[in-house]
């Protein structure tokens, strides 16, 4: 029997046209959601995902702008305009595109985002709130994992999930918020040893480890959810995951493909946080 395919491509479209009418009704207050993006550097990769972004928000009307700042600019200098855009109360979200270039510290730099425009929650206040349950920004690939799971009514309570990655970004915060859906949560990194141990009793198995085709189906339990977030060129330029669909497909309940599935699932979070941090976070006052 092959698994059910959790398209994060379709499910973003459904989750972008609801955000349509959100926007409108902030329209109707004289408010549009406004992002601004930082991109310091041209690197070729985080420009294209920086275009995406900007054309996700023109998509369901919210605005957004562009600073594209040279790659020897000082980490000062970046503190100011991200200051001036903290200030700006026509600015809703702030988001810097990671990495940055190595004479900027990439913890100051988040740091100096107010926390109230995190929209990426990257910021300590928002991972301290999200990790007591408080509103919160959460970081927008495992917010869509958790969104992709719930898509398919799947049950999370009292299931097994097992993380495999700790990043501040992807592994720790999925982990958090599974465990905030009162999942069992495991994680797993390159010092876990006898990884298969723990990937064949996941009831639920997230896989962001950053090698192509890693994982192979006889890591994974029969039914299983799997969440590939991996995304690695191949020599032929296309993108594959951590998990080896093919072969997996076949042995799990769900799987989510790459692409077509966290990723675009990345960009819709970011718009629905952006929308959040118009309407205001309860709990951080100004
Ligand atoms: P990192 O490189 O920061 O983290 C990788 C994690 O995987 C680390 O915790 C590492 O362990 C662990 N790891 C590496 N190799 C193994 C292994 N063989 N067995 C077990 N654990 C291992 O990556 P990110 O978390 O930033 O990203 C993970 C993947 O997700 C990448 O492919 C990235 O491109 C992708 N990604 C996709 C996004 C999307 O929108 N779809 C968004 C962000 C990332 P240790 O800590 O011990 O080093």
């Amino acid at each position: 029997m092959s698994g059910i395919v959790i398209n994060g491509k379709e499910l973003g479209q459904q989750l972008r046209e609801n955000m349509k009418q959100e926007v409108e009704q902030l329209n109707e207050k004289n408010v549009t959601p406004h992002l601004t993006v930082i991109l310091v550097g041209e690197n070729p990769a985080s420009l294209s995902y920086v275009r995406g972004k900007e054309k996700a928000c023109a998509e369901v009307g919210m605005s957004s702008s562009l600073i594209q700042l040279s790659a020897d600019t000082s980490e000062e200098e970046l503190l100011n305009i991200i200051d001036e855009q903290n200030n700006d109360h026509a600015v809703h979200g702030i988001l810097v595109q990671l990495p940055l270039p190595d004479q900027i510290r990439e913890k100051r730099v988040i740091e100096s985002i107010d926390p109230k425009k995190d929209v990426d929650g990257f910021h300590p206040i928002n991972i301290g709130r999200m990790m007591t349950g408080e509103d919160a920004f959460l970081p927008c690939t495992p917010y869509g994992i958790v969104e992709m799971i719930k898509s398919k009514n799947i049950t999370i309570e009292g299931k097994h999930a097992v993380v495999i990655g700790r990043s501040n970004i992807v592994g720790k915060p999925v982990g958090q918020l599974l465990l905030n859906e009162n999942a069992t949560v495991t994680y797993c990194h390159s010092r876990t040893e006898n990884l298969k141990e723990y990937t064949l009793q996941a009831d639920i198995l997230i896989v962001a480890l950053g090698q192509a085709n890693v994982i192979t189906a006889d890591y994974v339990k029969e039914g299983a959810v799997v969440i590939d977030v991996g995304i690695n060129r191949k020599e032929n330029g296309k993108l594959t995951g951590d998990v080896d669909f093919e072969g997996v497909k076949e042995k799990a309940g769900y799987i989510t493909p790459v692409p077509r599935g966290v990723g675009p699932m990345t960009i819709t979070m970011l718009l629905k946080n952006t929308i959040k941090a118009a309407k205001g976070l309860k709990g951080i006052e100004g």
